[in-house]
């Protein structure tokens, strides 16, 4: 071994050494993951740059995609973070089911600008049974798949049954997205009351029974630990979710979250280096906070781990335009 390479794996971390495992396919065990969670200054760097390499090894493919708010505010659950809970003050435009053009012309937005993933999400609890707007999104994924058949399409509409989940199966959507958001143990603590987490993984077992891919993931800076973060993680292995948006709280005013404080971009790189070998093969997704909380860190979270973006603006805030992120994933 060449005398350069060993001095530096003398001073790598004995346990950010016993993590290089994951590049031989060997799971990183909660344990471990627990005690790397703890690595402080310049052991983060040397955290982040293995994940990359878990990243460059196992999931190099990038992936970016957009969503578009078919549906906004006026909900009636009290998730902290959101500006679309009735229960919140958040001076947010509100409105009932876009019409289907509108759909349309976003979904033509998205592939006019090289992006093949584009999502449809709708405020609310969700949909239990075929009534007349649930009918009018499966008329538009389909508008979409006639339109654009190698676009796929992805949808997050809350809450599901059999019943709708068969639909959307039949549909051919590609992804659907349920975030549990934080660790479940203390999602009635963190996130929401008037509902549980438990309806949300039976909605996630529902799509998986009937071959739907789950995108599935949470937010950072809601008041959760680091030990937090890892029983998020370890809880969304057990369930073998395929794609995991990260997001980093925009502490929006008006709503349960906005005093939060803000997270070191230290510890989100470590959460996204340890979500990346806690889950090599996974696409991970950096979603909301991307360019208002970490600004001149994005380039970083890319390095940590991360192999995916949302792109174009988030639901009830602006994002980064979609040709800018093209250039930056590019770069
Ligand atoms: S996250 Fe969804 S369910 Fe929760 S308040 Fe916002 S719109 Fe409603």
């Amino acid at each position: 071994m060449p005398i350069l390479e060993t001095k530096n794996i003398i001073h790598l971390h004995p346990d950010i050494l016993e993590a290089h495992g994951v590049l031989d396919a060997r799971p990183l065990s909660k344990s471990l993951a627990i005690r790397l969670s703890q690595l402080q200054g310049g052991d983060i760097p040397d955290l982040v740059a293995l994940a990359n390499k878990v990243k460059n090894k196992f999931a190099s493919q990038t992936h970016a995609c957009t969503i578009m708010n078919a549906k906004s505010g006026a909900c009636v659950e009290d998730c902290k973070f959101c500006a679309q809970s009735g229960r919140h003050t958040s001076e947010i435009e509100t409105y009932a089911l876009v019409k289907q053009e509108q759909i349309l012309a976003a979904a033509e937005k998205t592939y006019s600008h090289g992006i093949r993933s584009f999502g449809i999400v709708t405020s609310g609890t969700g949909y239990t049974v075929l009534d007349d707007e649930f009918i009018k999104i499966l008329s538009a994924i389909q508008a979409i798949h006639a339109k654009y058949p190698d676009l796929q399409v992805c949808a997050s509409l809350g809450e599901l049954s059999e019943e709708t989940a068969r639909a959307l199966a039949q549909a051919k959507i590609a992804h659907y997205n349920i975030n549990l958001q934080v660790n479940p143990a203390r999602y009635a603590e963190l996130v929401a009351t008037t509902h549980a987490v438990a309806c949300r993984i039976r909605t996630i077992r529902l799509l998986q029974n009937n071959g739907i891919k789950t995108c599935v993931g949470g937010i950072l800076g809601l008041g959760e630990s680091m030990l937090d973060r890892i029983e998020l993680a370890y809880a969304l292995k057990e369930l073998d979710v395929d794609v995991i948006p990260l997001n980093v709280l925009i502490p929006l005013s008006g709503t349960a979250a906005e005093h939060q404080p803000p997270i070191p971009v230290a510890e989100i790189a470590k959460t996204f280096a340890l979500y990346r070998l806690i889950h090599p093969l996974k696409i991970i997704k950096l979603a909301a906070g991307r360019e208002t909380k970490l600004k001149d860190f994005q380039g970083l979270l890319m390095l940590s781990g991360a192999n995916g973006l949302l792109t174009g603006g988030y639901l009830t805030t602006r994002g980064r335009k979609t040709e800018q992120d093209q250039v930056f994933m590019e770069e």
